[in-house]
């Protein structure tokens, strides 16, 4: 089930009107934390509603499918959305759109998957993106994610903040790395970002000086063969500049993390690429081979893309043996545990974002679903003709080193 992060509120009362969003936080009706500004008291039923006024909460959230009784005297904000909502909880943080009630969840305190959309604008066009560039001014979003950085719990663990590219206006998001190191030091920052504006030194140089104790650029190197990267992202001289980047935030001791989207495309290199990745950049700090998400560009192009894991599991294999005896740190993505070969098993990982991660009626008979990435349940997913339960006591490994179809058949 994809669990929605954005709606319309059903109600909304008492917003003035010389601001057109908010950012709200929730907060339980019985917390005691400082009250902000933007808390907002979280109510399901009347009478917790009751017990925020009586708590004097001047603003309430309410998730509900039934009626909201308010008595008159109450004058302070409220929205209410639908019940579909309920995993909203304390600590929450959400942009609300005051005419249009629209609003979206920013930040789930309860979430190891967080992530903050910088902006929707790209100097790429990967044909597999899964969030397409469009080319409009929607740097507001830049000034809502400030103001919700003091919002957000400092004991928060990672968060990642994803475009787009993130770098499009360099300038103001570093300043918001910046209130990153400041406000959430503890906290993993992780960017995704094409990695073509490092080409620059000025802004390499530039986020060296943000100095958070934790930051990474993930960045994708699609294949080693420019040519081929290039397509992928559909810009000419793309590779060479995110390679040259890449190479002047090693220089100045950043942290980089190289994603490779496997794919039609990608794939069939895959052994190649990892090859050249541990001959070339073995420095960098993670490899992240990652399955595709069939979602976004990816559906339009699907007959282009989509390749069965059963088809690249050996030059996956082969890419991870490269890396990892090289002394990378490489990772598996998005990639369930019965289409790999057993030698990925301890790179595999449970990558896929908890908003968006399903599994198929055969893993319920599965011994490693606890362990397994499952499935995107986004866009159009596609499944591998090797999806099958593996029983542990059993399991076997056929030559290739592949999981048998140990309860499958
Ligand atoms: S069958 Fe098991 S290994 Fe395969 S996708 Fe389902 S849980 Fe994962």
């Amino acid at each position: 089930m994809t669990l929605p992060l954005y709606g319309t509120a059903s109600h909304s009362a008492g917003f003035c009107s010389d601001k057109a969003r908010s950012v709200v936080r929730l907060r339980a009706v019985e917390s005691s934390a400082e009250r902000h500004a933007a808390d907002f008291a979280l109510a399901r039923t009347s009478v917790e509603v009751l017990r925020a006024i009586e708590a004097n909460w001047p603003s309430i959230f309410v998730v509900s499918d039934g009626s909201i009784d308010l008595p008159s005297t109450f004058d302070g904000r409220l929205v209410a959305v639908p019940l579909k909502y309920n995993y909203l909880g304390d600590g929450d943080v959400l942009g609300f759109d005051h005419s249009s009630k629209k609003f979206r969840t920013l930040f789930r305190r309860n979430s190891a998957h967080n992530s903050f959309l910088i902006t929707e604008r790209c100097n790429n066009y990967c044909l597999m993106c899964s969030q397409p560039p469009k080319d409009v001014d929607d740097r507001w979003i830049l000034s809502e994610i400030k103001e919700s950085l003091p919002l957000i719990d400092p004991a928060t663990r990672a968060l990642t903040f994803t475009g787009g590219e993130t770098l499009s206006d360099c300038e103001d998001f570093i300043a918001v790395l910046t209130e990153c190191r400041d406000r959430l030091p503890t906290t993993a920052i992780q960017v995704l970002t094409n990695g073509r504006a490092f080409a620059n030194s000025e802004i390499v140089d530039a986020w060296k000086a943000i100095g958070h104790p934790n930051l990474m650029a993930a960045i994708p190197v699609y294949a080693s063969v420019d040519h081929v990267h290039d397509h992928v992202v559909q810009a000419k001289g793309a590779f060479d500049e995110t390679v040259l980047g890449i190479l002047k935030l090693k220089d100045r001791g950043q942290r980089v993390e190289i994603r490779v989207v496997l794919h039609a495309l990608t794939a069939p290199i895959i052994e190649e690429t990892g090859r050249w990745i541990a001959r070339n950049l073995p420095f960098v700090d993670h490899v992240a081979l990652m399955g595709l998400e069939n979602t976004g560009f990816a559906i339009a192009n699907d007959a282009m893309l989509w390749m069965d894991p059963m088809d690249y599991s050996d030059g996956l294999a082969k890419a991870v043996d490269y890396l990892s005896a090289a002394g990378v740190n490489v990772s598996v993505y998005n990639l369930p545990k019965c289409v790999l070969p057993k030698s990925v098993w301890p790179h595999a990982v449970q990558s896929i974002s908890d908003w968006k991660n399903g599994f198929v009626d055969e893993c319920n008979r599965c011994d490693e679903k606890n362990n397994c990435s499952g499935f995107f349940t986004t866009g159009r997913p596609r499944f591998s003709r090797g999806v099958r339960a593996i029983s542990s006591p059993h399991h076997e490994f056929d030559s290739r080193g592949l999981a048998s179809t140990a309860s499958g058949e």
